[in-house]
């Protein structure tokens, strides 16, 4: 796929077909945990972490710090070379703030990833307030030659909103950190999450535009969910957070990827949390038919990512 144009069937430029693209195989992402903390869970800039924070709910099972990441990476390896027959991997440091330790400290981690000949690259995640110019240096210079992504979590471009959620961190710190970022060779992933108390859909869509702006070149967005043990589900139950619809979701969710320019690949639409943990909302629905609940929507609409900023539809021709 080149510039704005989207394929007909997918509606969405999807970031496994971006990978495909990139790489000429299938590649997968292999959580690690490398051992971090938070600095809005640890006191330097917050304590109790965001609302909605549990990172059980998005930390399979087996990624735990104290196994060796050569292990862990081994173990997920083998299970995406069975179940998705991936020759490729990418490691993604995804528990907690993954650029959040000394830069000598997050080099050896990297670096360690890096060695396997069957990796790629590396996907990062962290908050837009704890990464360093030292930190930025070293995910450059390792971006000479490897595929290197920092998945920076905004969630809201409102800043009353990222308050409410105890966030700690504001939109001009997440804006300054993505022109930090900018043309130093590293991809950059936006993560966002519909549904917040007091949000609208109008509110929400000015995301859209604020990403197509910006040098950001992937995107996770997921459904606010509550899961157990955390603060959100506690407002839930006292009947202060009312979880969106699943049309409500789908609807928005379209929206939104229509204003969205086909360039930025699409690496979530969705968010689950295992059923013994999750509180609400309860969709029931597995992580392909929420995906295909969207792409259906959009074809039912005629629509597709980008349409409304000009990108152009083609028909399938099999070349990707
Ligand atoms: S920044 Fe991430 S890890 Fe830290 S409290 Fe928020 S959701 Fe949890």
């Amino acid at each position: 796929m080149t510039g704005g144009l989207i394929h007909r069937e997918l509606r969405i430029n999807a970031y496994g077909s971006f990978l495909r693209r990139r790489f000429g195989c299938r590649v997968s992402k292999v959580n690690v945990d490398g051992g971090f903390t938070c600095p809005n869970r640890d006191g330097s800039r917050g304590t109790g972490g965001c609302i909605y924070c549990d990172n059980s709910s998005f930390s399979p099972k087996g990624t735990l710090a104290v196994i060796p990441i050569e292990e862990q990476m081994a173990a997920g390896m083998a299970y995406h070379r069975i179940r998705l027959k991936s020759d490729r991997f990418i490691v993604y440091f995804q528990k907690f703030t993954n650029t959040y330790a000394p830069v000598a400290r997050l080099s050896e981690l990297y670096r360690r990833a890096l060695d396997h000949p069957d990796v790629v690259g590396i996907s990062v995640g962290t908050r837009p307030d704890s990464i360093t110019d030292q930190a930025i240096d070293l995910l450059s210079e390792l971006a000479r030659d490897r595929y290197v992504c920092v998945e920076l979590g905004l969630q809201s471009m409102d800043d009353a909103i990222l308050a409410g959620i105890n966030r700690g961190h504001t939109l001009a710190e997440y804006l300054n950190t993505v022109q930090r970022l900018a043309g130093r060779g590293i991809d950059i992933c936006t993560h966002l999450i519909y549904g917040f108390p007091g949000e609208s859909r109008s509110g929400f869509l000015k995301g859209a535009r604020l990403i197509s702006e910006l040098p950001v070149n992937s995107l996770k967005l997921h459904q606010l969910h509550a899961v157990r043990g955390t603060r959100l589900a506690q407002l839930y139950r006292e009947g202060s957070y009312t979880p969106i619809t699943l049309s409500e979701y789908i609807e928005t969710t379209c929206d939104f990827l229509e204003e969205l320019p086909a360039r930025i690949s699409i690496q979530r639409l969705y968010g689950s949390a295992p059923l013994a943990i999750r509180v609400a909302p309860n969709w029931d629905l597995k992580n392909n038919q929420m995906w295909y609940a969207v792409v259906n929507e959009l074809k039912r609409r005629g629509s597709w990512q980008g349409c409304r900023t000009g990108g152009e539809v083609r028909a399938a021709n099999g070349e990707w």
